[in-house]
């Protein structure tokens, strides 16, 4: 089912805080991931029944492109088998926020942190209490 309310959250979201986050909506999530795949792309689908996070990570080339899969309703078997890495952000099952987070981290070794995005509107600017924001770009 397409939700549209997605898309208008997040362009709204970007035209405040800047990035250029997209959303597409996709048939076929199997024909995308091997396109990516014959593209010379790893393919890391998210799952509780995977290898655990520090094992898989030190076989991985994150110097290719990563394309990241995480399931929402049950996930059906062929991603398991598709995917170059099931991997576990411990084996218990809980947000897939959560776990696209720590992977993410992970892999960037913390460093999205110092990432600023482009075109912000509102930059916030951090503080021991209260809410400091900057407001640039008109
Ligand atoms: N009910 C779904 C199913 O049976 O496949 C899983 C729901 S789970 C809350 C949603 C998604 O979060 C999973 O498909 C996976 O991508 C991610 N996820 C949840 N727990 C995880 C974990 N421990 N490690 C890695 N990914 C996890």
């Amino acid at each position: 089912m397409r939700d549209e309310r997605i898309l208008k959250t997040i362009s709204k979201i970007c035209e405040i805080w800047g990035g250029d986050f997209w959303i597409e909506f996709i048939e076929s999530p199997l024909a995308l991931m091997r396109n990516w795949k014959k593209r010379g792309a790893i393919i890391v689908h998210l799952t509780m029944y995977g290898i655990p996070i520090n094992q898989a990570l030190r076989n991985i080339n994150l110097e290719k492109d990563v394309l990241i899969i995480v399931g929402g309703e049950k996930v059906p078997i062929e991603y398991y088998y598709e995917s170059d890495y099931n991997i576990a952000i411990g084996n218990q099952p809980h947000s897939e926020v959560a776990a696209l987070a720590i992977f993410l981290d992970r892999i960037t070794n913390g460093t999205w942190e110092y990432l600023k995005f482009q075109n912000a509107k509102l930059v916030i600017i951090p503080s021991e209490k209260g809410k400091k924001v900057l407001q640039i770009n008109g």
